[in-house]
């Protein structure tokens, strides 16, 4: 399939709310989006960073954006081209700005959404607003041809992944299933990153991810990714610790 993934750069945020391993105190990171544009007419965009007007995001996470139109642009692209929308999770930063896609068909782990609709998981006016298409998925699914979800949970209950077939082999959009390429190569930290009580699923879900054999990898809040596959033979039996 002649399908190209690209990297959205949305947002940088900080690292100091509650729900934050003291580890990652007074950093902050970056919140990336992608966007797979198609040998078909379909445009798919996975995740959509932080949206905006939300008191306690504002003052506990200092977003600073990029309008998710001007990165769009740089491939000719408007918000109403988009028709497929995939989010890895519903976390405020991977779901923020869907509103601004109205022609798209939003596609969410059935349990996702259920977590997402209690108190306290996220901003839900960002993901559940009138008008929003969400086709609730349980399990893999295939989108588009050559363009699969991958049930990927562990980060949360319904966290998922996307694989795109391309000519030069498969690209994994991992998105939050590691939280670094890093963490990934060496299996997995659920200590960092894992929803309480997955911590289980987390570890089967990056083994399962490595598993599909992808020429390159992409996360959510990590720009490094491509060809890691490759560097990982170079590691020691078990991983090394960092
Ligand atoms: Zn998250």
């Amino acid at each position: 399939m002649s399908h190209s993934v690209h990297r959205l750069h949305l947002a940088s945020v900080n690292l100091q709310g509650q729900f934050n391993p003291p580890t990652y105190l007074d950093t902050r990171i970056d919140v990336y989006a992608y966007l797979v544009i198609t040998g078909s007419s379909d445009v798919l965009l996975i995740d959509t960073g932080v949206g905006e007007g939300n008191e306690y995001i504002e003052r506990v996470f200092e977003p600073h954006r990029t309008p998710i139109a001007e990165e769009l642009a740089r491939f000719g692209l408007e918000t109403t081209d988009v028709n497929l929308l995939v989010n890895s999770h519903l976390h405020f930063d991977h779901c923020g700005n869907n509103q601004l896609f109205p022609s798209a068909e939003i596609f969410v782990q059935s349990n996702e959404l259920a977590i997402a609709r209690t108190p306290r998981y996220t901003v839900a006016e960002w993901f559940d607003y009138d008008g929003a298409r969400i086709n609730a998925v349980s399990g893999d699914r295939e989108i588009s041809a050559g363009i699969r979800l991958l049930s990927s949970p562990g980060h949360t209950p319904g966290h998922q992944s996307v694989l795109v077939e391309t000519v030069n082999g498969n690209v994994l959009v991992a998105a939050q299933a590691a939280y670094t390429a890093d963490e990934y190569l060496r299996g997995g930290d659920p200590a960092e990153q894992a929803h309480k009580g997955l911590e289980d699923q987390y570890l089967r879900s990056i083994s399962r991810l490595k598993s599909v054999a992808a020429r390159e990898i992409y996360f959510s809040h990590d720009d490094r990714g491509s060809v890691i596959e490759k560097e990982e033979k170079f590691l020691p039996p078990g991983g090394v610790k960092t």
